[in-house]
């Protein structure tokens, strides 16, 4: 999973990229990069790293420009290396440079850099964002389109997720592919700069109030002129019409409400934290009877299902479990020792908080179990007496080959143990799912979303 930004037509476009991707930093931990135009130069920096580090204010008064790119990284496609970081950037000998930065992940990656190399096209990385800007240019150069032309191109022949900022020197392009798998979302800052984001909470660190999301198969380009001031900086939003009613319609990421995205963020029509409220409220519904004592949601991700539960079954909810938010998400983590130990770094129990109590214990998902596992070894030790452990979603039972970091499918506990198994390993008293009919009922356009990960039915296929 990633992150993106775009700022066009700032004055310090790198100093703003840089507050929208510390917003977006729970995205993506092991790497961020940034490119930025003045008009005649486009400068580059990526590191591994987090944003805060990379991005001192040093560096970024080294990146001069009114137009700036940028990007946070976790691995999916392609290791956790400097090469694979993004932006990628496309210098031709006389002509433009192109930078691009994307989120999420191509289904015809091998397909299309087969078809590339054949044109004696040469790539440095095996990433995605490599892909998608060398095919822009490929484009550009060698059969004379316009940069929208290449993008309506790239539309047809590449399958997969992706959210794309893209720019030159003196435009920056925003496209997102026909099923709006990411989220995408854009507005205008109060200085008048476009402002274009993944999630919403990096329009709000930037003050911009207006934001719209990019349509399925749109592409916005813009200009940073300084004759076009905001809006009018707006040259171009286009939707094809034709392309996206032949790709059926938009098939967003359920994940992104369940988990990834921050709950103070809004989009496929959404706001995050209500559609976790909602989940919550559906699985207190199922849960008549159950009298627990209080409702303790694993931070951070569990609070708004947990605050959904607890107000649906008017039982007290406390965070009972201390979340150290400097140990970052161990599902990144690359190895499962570091993993088990980040966990144990990550939670603790208030103390004198669980003995003798009855909870109900909430999560917004399993995925290999090791999570679960600790922290309610955690609050047994403590003293709890029974735990009920509810999943905010179904059980995840299939990799996603779309943009969220899950693993093989032989990794994930549900493909491996029956429920009935699942539950006595981890110890609690009784353990129920969000079914997949509650879950569409949480979201107001249950046919707009992809639910591969938990029913196998992955809309644009796999991995070819
Ligand atoms: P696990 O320990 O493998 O079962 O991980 C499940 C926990 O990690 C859940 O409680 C989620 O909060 C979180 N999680 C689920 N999916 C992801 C993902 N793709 N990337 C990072 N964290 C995740």
């Amino acid at each position: 999973m990633c992150g993106i930004i775009g700022v066009c037509g700032a004055e310090y476009a790198a100093h703003m990229a840089a507050l929208g991707l510390f917003a977006e930093q729970h995205r993506g931990q092991e790497s961020c990069g940034m490119a930025v135009s003045d008009g005649a130069v486009i400068r580059l920096r990526k590191k591994m790293g987090l944003v805060k580090d990379v991005f001192t204010d040093d560096r970024l008064q080294e990146l001069p420009g009114n137009i700036a790119i940028g990007h946070v990284r976790y691995p999916t496609k392609g290791s956790a290396t400097e090469f694979n970081t993004q932006p990628h950037l496309v210098e031709t000998l006389y002509g433009p440079t192109y930078a691009l930065a994307s989120n999420g992940d191509l289904v015809n990656y091998n397909e299309i850099r087969k078809l590339l190399e054949a044109e004696k096209v040469y790539f440095k990385s095996d990433n995605d964002g490599e892909l998608l800007v060398k095919y822009i240019a490929y484009r550009i150069i060698r059969h004379g389109d316009e940069i929208s032309e290449a993008i309506r191109h790239l539309m047809k022949d590449v399958k997969g997720a992706y959210s794309c900022v893209l720019c030159n020197r003196t435009e920056l392009y925003v496209f997102r592919d026909p099923h709006s798998i990411r989220p995408m979302v854009w507005g205008i800052a109060p200085s008048g700069a476009v402002v274009v984001a993944s999630e919403s909470c990096a329009l709000d660190t930037l003050d911009v109030v207006n934001r719209h999301e990019v349509p399925p198969a749109g592409i916005i380009r813009i200009s940073s002129d300084p004759d076009h001031v905001g809006a009018n900086q707006i040259l171009v939003i286009e939707n094809d019409p034709n392309l996206y009613r032949k790709n059926s319609s938009e098939k967003h990421c359920i994940f992104e409400h369940i988990y990834f995205s921050r709950p103070d963020s809004y989009h496929f029509g959404e706001d995050v934290y209500r559609v976790r409220e909602n989940i919550g409220a559906a699985m207190a519904a199922n849960d008549a009877g159950l009298n627990p004592d209080i409702i303790v949601p694993v931070p951070d991700s569990s609070n708004f299902i947990g605050i959904g539960y607890a107000n649906a079954s008017k039982v007290p909810i406390s965070l009972g479990l201390i979340r150290n938010h400097y140990v970052g998400r161990t599902f990144i983590k690359p190895e499962q020792t570091i993993r088990d130990e980040s966990v144990r770094q990550k939670f603790n129990v208030l103390p004198n908080f669980f003995k003798g109590k009855k909870i109900v214990l909430i999560d917004d998902s399993i995925v290999r179990g090791t999570t679960i596992r600790k922290i309610v070894k955690l609050i047994k030790n403590a003293g709890a007496t029974e735990i009920h452990l509810r999943i905010g979603s179904p059980q995840v039972c299939h990799s996603c080959y779309y943009g969220i970091d899950t693993p093989d499918a032989k990794e994930l506990v549900a493909n491996c143990h029956s429920l009935e198994e699942i539950r006595s390993r981890t110890g609690v008293d009784s353990l129920k799912h969000l079914s997949m009919d509650d879950l569409r009922k949480c979201v107001q356009e249950p046919d707009n979303y992809c639910y591969a990960c938990f029913n196998g039915e992955y809309p644009l296929g796999v991995p070819h």
